[in-house]
């Protein structure tokens, strides 16, 4: 409820009746909802009601904790049953989610409540109040972590040269489930050799052989919240340039661990990690942000990029950290932490996987 109370406090302030969340995850975050189909109306005070389909009408009864549930039929669309309900009669504006929101949603919202005004509201008002972690969101975090660090420690063994990269993921998610984690928080990334140097290279049938980098980015979820983390480990003896990239992807990574502090913004955080990786030589080498915000999703707020300016870190925030260096057709290497960020200055780390560079 206390979520709940939150989105209230904010759709007041914005001058609004209520608001329509068609965000899946912030659905779940608001009131526990893990379907894949389903609508939040919110109003500025009172009880939330939710409308979803008939599949999910046993769900619901698990699941859902203060809000209003209403079961659609086969024949109708949620927004059939909220003009029938005549929900929105008493309502001058609603917002909605416009990254969430498809037009013809948009479409029939505007033709069958021609009363209403439809606010946009920008910048993902329902996913910042999930930016601020409680305790508990952390121990899942936490947990979903240590699960993470398991699995890495567990398929060290099974990187050999000849295994393809498919079949690396393959055990990392199989360890993700058996290490307790509901399931992968994102398609595995094992990418070897040259590969390595695609940031988002998801495993493919490529063997991996001697002399390359693996760079493995995997994360589990534990809860409904999401770990996130990446490791790059040597098979046999790489070139020195290699070796050399690593130690400076590590000691950026390092020195901003070592800066995050309540009150810096997300820009100022990148620039620690950037501006060690532009001093040795690497700048234009490194063309992603530092992190994302960790939790219900794998990419939440706030951004620690050079676009996170307006983003102060604050005390509960859990973000990743993950500076990496791309050599186009020689290899790449990213490492990868989870933080949250302490009221005492400094943050806490949630993996703890060594980074030191390992070889097999
Ligand atoms: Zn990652
Ligand atoms: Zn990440």
């Amino acid at each position: 409820m206390a979520r709940i109370v939150k989105l209230q406090k904010r759709v007041k302030e914005l001058g609004l009746d209520a608001m329509l969340v068609t965000h899946l995850p912030s659905i779940y975050y608001l009131i526990n909802f893990s379907g894949s189909n389903g609508v939040l109306i919110v109003p500025q005070q009172g009880k939330p009601h939710f409308f979803t389909d008939f599949r999910y009408k046993s769900q619901v009864k698990i699941e859902v904790a203060g809000a209003k549930v209403s079961i659609i039929d086969r024949d109708r669309t949620i927004y059939d049953a909220i003009a029938e309900k005549q929900l929105f009669s008493d309502y001058d504006s609603i917002g909605f989610e416009p990254a969430h929101l498809a037009y013809w949603e948009y479409d029939i919202l505007r033709k069958k409540f021609r009363h209403l005004k439809l606010v946009p509201v920008p910048d993902r008002e329902v996913e910042k109040l999930t930016m601020i972690k409680t305790e508990d969101e952390i121990g899942m975090i936490r947990k979903a972590a240590d699960i993470g660090d398991q699995v890495f420690k567990q398929v060290l063994p099974v990187i050999k040269p000849g295994v393809t990269e498919r079949e690396v993921a393959a055990e990392i998610s199989y360890m993700t489930r058996k290490f307790g984690g509901e399931r992968d928080a994102f398609n595995v990334i094992v990418a070897s050799g040259e590969r390595s140097a695609l940031p988002h290279g998801v495993a493919t049938d490529k063997k991996i052989k001697k002399g390359e980098l693996v760079t493995l980015d995997f994360g589990c979820v534990y809860k409904g919240f999401n770990s996130d983390m990446t490791r790059t480990v040597a098979v046999g003896k790489i070139s020195t340039e290699l070796q050399k990239v690593y130690e400076i992807v590590r000691a950026a990574q390092q020195r901003a661990i070592d800066k995050v502090r309540p009150g810096m913004n997300g820009r100022e955080l990148d620039s620690v990690a950037r501006d060690y990786i532009t001093l040795h030589g690497y700048g234009s080498k490194f063309g992603h942000g530092t992190g994302h915000g960790l939790g219900i999703e794998v990419h939440e707020l706030p951004m620690i990029s050079q676009r996170g300016e307006r983003y102060k870190l604050e005390p509960n925030q859990v973000f990743t950290i993950e500076p990496g260096i791309y050599l186009e057709n020689i290899g790449g290497v990213r490492i990868e932490d989870d933080v949250v960020v302490r009221r005492e200055g400094g943050c806490e780390e949630l993996t703890s996987s060594p980074k030191e560079l390992i070889t097999l």
